[in-house]
């Protein structure tokens, strides 16, 4: 079985080949914590979830990196103008924007946390970063692909031939386009900054360039990802609006930096509408996790209910697609109740591998669909397939097992069934061998306490001659 993933960069469909054997370097672009995360964002986030746990399940060593972006993201990064949009927030609010970053850093990984989305092994913060940051902007500048005035750094999108690879807009389009928003030190209308001065700035930094800079939005992901994963990476992904500017300019200014490619693959989720249009504050309908739980369904309903869309598809939110979700939902975690009867041989007088074959067919469906492309839509036919099996008996006691043991993997992929904490059989296989080397350690207490732990998943351990024998009840 082979991954395939559509590349924005590309405009392809490929076999994903990692730039190293075994292992994935992703950098997934962050929030901006200037208020409350909405439904939208967490669609993008919970799609970089997923990648990471499929390429997991499918054998890859997972190094994933996603960045809070806590300052330099202006009100219109279209045009670099506007304001910075946590500066404005604590203008508005009257508190200080360390504090708004803070206080909606907090509620976003909580949120998160709900959500079932697995922790990075990275969540940079720009603000930490700055340094290295000023360091590139400065290197960039001596290898003549930027230029300053007064305290501002521009990118010179003509000194970088393929500005525009990534988008698709053409430089002599982004020029008609720009005229409205002409910025006179710029030498050409789609030049980006990376570097800003402004007096006024409530976060600011003491650089070459001037007293009080700060860096552009653009600048902030490239050097995170670089620094903490290196010069090229496997993938990066955002929201389809991250394809230009934020993508593009960081393209430029990477490959232009480094002389290497920046990331082979590209991966853009499309938006999430609401009522079949944009969510937006005048209509009412920007959704947070806490409308969702205000209005009585869970966050694992609503995790389902964003993953279960294909993400290169617009998915429309209603109330009803919550409600939608919840009785799939139910009749899942009803099917893994019931499962669980088969498997302790409650399914009266069937042939223990009866039904084997439709397990096999399920996982098959499960695995095509999420190596086509992360196609949710066309993997989850897989788990649903289970139901009327298990409703009309048709499932003997080892089938029902190998069902469960599908759907404790399809559960890690997809996080959204009620099977407890469950494990897969590498995880157990791993855990057995930790608790061998505790009891060779006289750590019984260790021991016992593994025992437990996949005792409470289903799974039972048997001490015999000739080694530890487990299976799942
Ligand atoms: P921001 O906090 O604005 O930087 O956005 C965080 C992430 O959410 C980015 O990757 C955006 O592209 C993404 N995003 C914003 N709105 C939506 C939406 N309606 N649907 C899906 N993704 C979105
Ligand atoms: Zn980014």
């Amino acid at each position: 079985m082979t991954l395939k993933v559509y590349n924005t960069l590309t405009r392809a469909k490929e076999t994903f080949k990692p730039l190293q054997e075994g292992e994935v370097r992703m950098y997934n672009c962050g929030p901006t914590v200037y208020n409350i995360q909405h439904i939208g964002n967490f669609r993008a986030f919970l799609f970089a979830d997923l990648l990471r746990r499929w390429l997991e399940a499918s054998g890859y060593a997972v190094r994933q990196v996603m960045n809070i972006t806590d300052v330099g993201h202006l009100t219109d990064d279209e045009h670099d103008e506007g304001e910075d949009k946590i500066e404005a927030m604590a203008r508005r609010s009257g508190k200080d924007p360390w504090a708004i970053s803070r206080q909606y850093t907090d509620k976003f990984l909580e949120d998160m946390g709900q959500l079932g989305v697995r922790e990075p092994e990275a969540r940079p913060r720009a603000t930490d970063y700055v340094e290295p940051m000023a360091k590139m902007v400065e290197e960039l500048i001596e290898k003549d692909f930027a230029y300053q005035v007064g305290g501002n750094v521009y990118f010179d999108v003509t000194r970088f031939e393929n500005y525009g690879k990534l988008s698709g807009n053409r430089q002599e389009d982004l020029e008609a386009g720009a005229r409205i928003a002409i910025n006179d030190e710029k030498r050409n209308p789609a030049d980006f900054a990376l570097w800003k001065s402004d007096p006024a700035h409530l976060m600011k930094w003491e650089t070459s360039f001037g007293p009080d800079g700060f860096p552009g939005w653009h600048a902030e992901c490239t050097v995170m990802a670089i620094e903490l994963l290196g010069e090229s990476i496997d993938i990066h992904t955002g929201g389809e609006d991250n394809i230009f500017p934020h993508h593009e300019c960081e393209i430029a200014q990477s490959e232009a930096w480094t002389g290497k490619p920046f990331a082979t693959y590209w991966m853009h989720t499309k938006f999430l509408q609401v009522d079949g249009g944009k969510m937006s504050k005048s209509l009412g309908n920007v959704y947070t996790l806490d409308d969702v739980l205000g209005r009585g369904f869970t966050a694992r309903q609503l995790r389902f209910a964003l993953l279960r869309g294909h993400y290169r598809q617009p998915l429309n939110f209603t109330w009803d697609t919550m409600v939608a979700a919840r009785s799939a939902l139910e009749g899942l975690d009803d099917t893994v109740q019931r499962l669980r009867e088969l498997a302790e041989g409650k399914g009266g007088d069937l042939a223990p591998e009866d039904g084997s074959e439709l397990v096999a067919q399920a996982r098959a469906t499960f695995t095509q669909g999420l190596d086509d492309d992360l196609n949710v839509p066309r993997a989850l036919p897989g788990l649903f397939a289970l139901r009327p099996a298990v409703l009309e008996h048709r499932l003997g006691s080892r089938a029902a097992a190998e069902a469960l043991d599908f759907l404790c993997l399809a559960n890690e992929v997809l996080g959204v069934l009620d099977m407890d904490e469950c494990f897969i059989d590498e995880q157990v296989e791993e855990l057995i061998e930790a608790r061998q080397q505790a009891r060779a350690a006289q750590d019984f207490a260790e021991a016992d306490r593994i025992r437990g732990e996949l005792e409470a998943c289903g799974i039972v351990l048997e001490d015999g001659p000739e080694g530890v024998r487990w299976r799942r009840c």
